[in-house]
């Protein structure tokens, strides 16, 4: 029963190679297994140099694992003729949207992938019509995307990879780079995608209010995978992960700090919203007055 299995990771371990005659690195992702279904939602959080960006690149056959092996859709990444179908089938949002961007109009640049499948005009462009709908951005079509925000930036980013149809799409930090403002319409571009658009999300964030609202939260170390669960789960495990340099959301620290101080709240509080609703039922709802 394992037909909704999208990407999975057996076993693998992945080495940069070195020049000649340097010693050789040490393995930048060691020995993990994962298994991402189709319609999932998950986070992967873990320190600098942990093996997220790697991992990323393991998924859609940019890079190639250096033992075990990644299979995406039935395909194994280490088989070079399916690399094409790999790459149509998980797509990769990076951190940078100006990297990303090849094109000085907007639906140009969404346009450059379907052409490249060789689609006929109609369809190339319905589907950046589409894409650029999906992601909000469709009245900024004719715009030059070095005048737009950083959050618009990667959201054209993000239209470019949906016009080739992903079943799933991991992004490599891709709020890292931008304004509070961004970051929240990024976001809530991925969560549209995969409710929407049933695409399959693999988000790599070092903001743990951003973790907390996936489905699934994996969290990386030493090149391996710590822990991985709900993020009730993971987060459970707080005092972990500020050991491996990691934190715990900030309404955490709040309601332990009321725990502390004798108020009678739960200390497992992930989200906003709950803690707001934890906290009306000890003390009521507020006055408002005017
Ligand atoms: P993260 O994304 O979690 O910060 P990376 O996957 O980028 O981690 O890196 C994992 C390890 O691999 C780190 O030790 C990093 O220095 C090393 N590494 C990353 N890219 C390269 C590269 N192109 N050549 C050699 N080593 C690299
Ligand atoms: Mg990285």
């Amino acid at each position: 029963m394992n037909n909704d299995l999208l990407v999975q990771f057996k076993n693998v371990s992945f080495r940069y190679e070195n020049e000649e005659g340097e010693e050789q690195n040490p393995l930048a992702v060691k020995n993990v297994n994962l298994d991402i279904r189709q319609g999932e939602c998950i986070a992967i959080l873990g320190h600098n140099g942990s093996g997220k960006s790697t991992l990323a690149k393991l998924s859609n056959s940019i890079l190639i694992p250096t033992e075990g092996s990644v299979i995406v859709d039935s395909m194994d990444t280490s088989d070079e003729e399916k690399s094409y179908e790999i790459r149509k089938t998980v797509g990769v949002v990076f951190q940078n949207p100006d990297n990303q961007i090849v094109s000085s109009i907007v639906e140009e640049d969404v346009a450059f992938g379907p052409e490249n499948l060789g689609l006929p005009r109609e369809e190339i462009r319905k589907r950046v019509d589409d894409s650029l709908k999906a992601v909000g951005m469709y009245e900024h079509r004719l715009a030059e995307p070095h005048k737009l925000s950083g959050g618009q930036k990667q959201r054209v980013a993000i239209a470019g990879i949906i016009a080739m149809l992903p079943k799933c799409i991991f992004f490599d930090e891709p709020t890292a780079m931008l304004d509070p403002q961004g970051r929240k319409e990024v976001m809530k571009t991925i969560f549209k995608l995969n409710r929407e658009y049933n695409i399959t999300v693999v988000y790599i964030t070092h903001f743990m209010e951003e973790a907390v609202l996936a489905d699934r939260v994996v969290v990386m170390d030493n090149a391996g995978i710590l822990m991985q669960g709900t993020p009730k789960e993971v987060f459970s495990h707080g005092e972990r992960l500020v050991e491996i340099g990691l934190d715990v959301p900030q309404v955490m620290y709040l309601s332990k700090a009321l725990k502390q101080n004798g108020v009678n709240i739960d200390t497992d509080i992930l989200y906003e919203d709950e803690f707001t609703d934890k906290f009306t039922a000890l003390f009521g709802e507020k006055n408002v007055t005017d």
